[in-house]
């Protein structure tokens, strides 16, 4: 375990989160973990709680004064995941060449602008006007090239309607399955999200069949995170998941080991 990084987390520089800088630097030290990169949120849609929230500037700060504190210990990098939707492509552009990360995660929250989570976002719509805009987003994402890591990809999964039933990773794969070729066509590559089994699920973001299709489809690395918004959840999952991950083949990212064409 000492070897793993984690990969994805949010410290109060989220708006949704109440945990520390230190908090995380010390709850991974303590779990053995060779790095972290906290990755705020950064929204451009005035309707998330987060928009207008993230400082650069202060959040910086915090990495420099962690990497002064524990940095002999832990490796910190720098990073942001990234709300895409495709009207703010421009701003995100513009977010993303103005400052500068080792870590650009993008990710799918929002479709016309309510949170894909959020009980009120499957009312009135049938299954497939639930879920055919998210792999929509997800595929324009990809196409709009700005990011090599892509975050928690079946997200939607956790979208509870007992209109709709369980979610079944089967009705979607041709979806998934174009959405997978753009990721490995791109270069870019998948994140292994472990919130998920802090949600009720069995398996992370993405699934298992998702990332058997992943690899069967050229897909070679991956990174992990845990998605934690306090220090109890950093690297949740991580000795359960990498093992599995080691049994399809598919190698783990260190932060520090990317080649740079993967570095977006
Ligand atoms: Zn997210
Ligand atoms: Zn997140």
């Amino acid at each position: 375990m000492n070897r793993l990084f984690d990969c994805h987390m949010h410290s109060t520089h989220s708006c949704d989160s109440t945990a520390t800088f230190d908090g995380l630097c010390k709850e991974a030290l303590k779990q053995g973990l060779r790095g972290i990169c906290v990755t705020e949120h950064v929204d451009f849609d005035d309707a998330d709680p987060g928009y207008g929230y993230y400082d650069y500037y202060a959040y910086m700060e915090d990495v420099d004064r962690c990497r002064n504190k524990y940095g002999n210990k832990l490796l910190i990098k720098t990073g942001v995941e990234v709300t895409y939707q495709r009207q703010f492509e421009d701003d995100i552009r513009r977010f993303l060449s103005t400052y500068e990360f080792d870590y650009v995660l993008g990710s799918v929250h929002l479709i016309d602008h309510v949170f894909v989570l959020d009980p009120k976002y499957p009312q009135g719509k049938t299954k497939n006007e639930a879920y055919e805009p998210y792999w929509h987003e997800m595929l324009s994402m990809m196409e709009s090239g700005l990011f090599k890591r892509i975050g928690h990809l079946d997200y939607i999964k956790s979208l509870r309607s007992e209109e709709y039933g369980e979610f079944t990773v089967e009705e979607w794969m041709p979806r998934i399955t174009a959405i997978i070729e753009r990721i490995v066509e791109s270069g870019a590559i998948l994140e292994v999200n472990t919130s998920a089994l802090r949600k009720g699920h069995t398996e992370p973001y993405p699934g298992w069949a998702i990332l058997k299709l992943y690899k069967d489809l050229g897909g070679a690395y991956v990174v992990l995170g845990s998605d934690a918004h306090s220090p109890s959840q950093v690297g949740l999952g991580f000795r359960e998941v990498a093992a599995q991950l080691s049994q399809l083949g598919l190698a783990i990212c260190e932060d520090d080991m990317f080649p740079s064409s993967m570095i977006s």
